[in-house]
């Protein structure tokens, strides 16, 4: 297996905060485990050390980089929803950093959410929900609609796609990190335009570059200000295929 780098110097100089020894070995051994699972089933094709380190592991931590930084603030035992989890990220390293959180990882595919739970039996990891569903499908479950205090997502698609299907499942003053690569003010305008329709508010946009490659990171912050009309989200496919204008 390789060893993955520690890099403390760069988790301090752009979070403000570092893994501790158990922190790095758990890390580890989250790698080592989804290069065993992604034989079986495509989860990843960021599979060297420093890639996993730098587009997995820092990446889905400088999300959440707000509560990094301030304990009072992470000790909340928060609800959160990671919408597309795909192989595990940004779900899995905030629930390894955040044992307190109760992580739900949801996922259309059926077969990434079976080899996740396989990951997460093998590491012990227990503050995680398994959810192989649908993102419009659980948002109009009662046990899921309008609870959760975080929702994160990367990759799942356009921002306004993103929006319908994080803010219906967030209860009020609850927040969505959108991960997203670059941001434009036309997106900016675009989103902003939908969001009272779906009950939030922009609260933020942060930027970062990544600390290896100095790639282009923008987190878009949600905040639900009102509750979602029962309508959003729309039937499966149609928030992705017409994004709502
Ligand atoms: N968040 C991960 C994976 C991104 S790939 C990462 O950044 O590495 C996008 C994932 O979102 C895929 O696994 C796909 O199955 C899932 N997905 C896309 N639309 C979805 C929807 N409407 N509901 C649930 N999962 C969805």
């Amino acid at each position: 297996m390789d060893l993955l780098p520690t890099y403390g110097d760069r988790w301090q100089s752009t979070l403000y905060w570092q893994p501790s020894d158990r922190h790095q070995q758990s890390f580890q051994r989250l790698y080592d485990a989804i290069l065993l699972a992604n034989q079986q089933v495509n989860l990843t094709r960021i599979t060297t050390p420093d890639d996993f380190w730098e587009k997995h592991l820092w990446d889905s931590l400088q999300g959440v980089a707000p509560w990094l930084k301030d304990a009072e603030a992470s000790a909340q035992p928060l609800k959160v929803i990671d919408i597309g989890t795909g192989g595990g990220f940004p779900g899995l390293p905030v629930a390894l950093v955040f044992p307190h959180w109760a992580i739900a990882l949801l996922d259309a595919t059926r077969k990434k959410i079976a080899a996740l739970e396989t990951v997460c039996e093998t590491l012990g990891i227990a503050n995680v929900s398994y959810l192989p569903q649908r993102a419009e499908q659980v948002a109009h479950q009662p046990t899921h609609r309008e609870t959760y205090d975080l929702a994160l997502l990367r990759a799942v698609g356009p921002v306004n796609t993103c929006a319908e299907y994080a803010l219906p499942l967030l209860n009020l003053g609850g927040q969505a990190v959108l991960y997203r690569g670059q941001w434009s003010a036309a997106e900016e305008a675009a989103l902003t335009a939908i969001l009272p329709r779906l009950g939030g508010k922009l609260r933020s946009v942060r930027s970062q570059s990544t600390p290896l490659t100095q790639g282009v990171r923008h987190n878009v912050v949600l905040t639900k200000i009102d509750r979602t009309p029962d309508k959003f989200p729309r039937l499966p496919g149609i928030p992705a295929k017409t994004p709502l204008v």
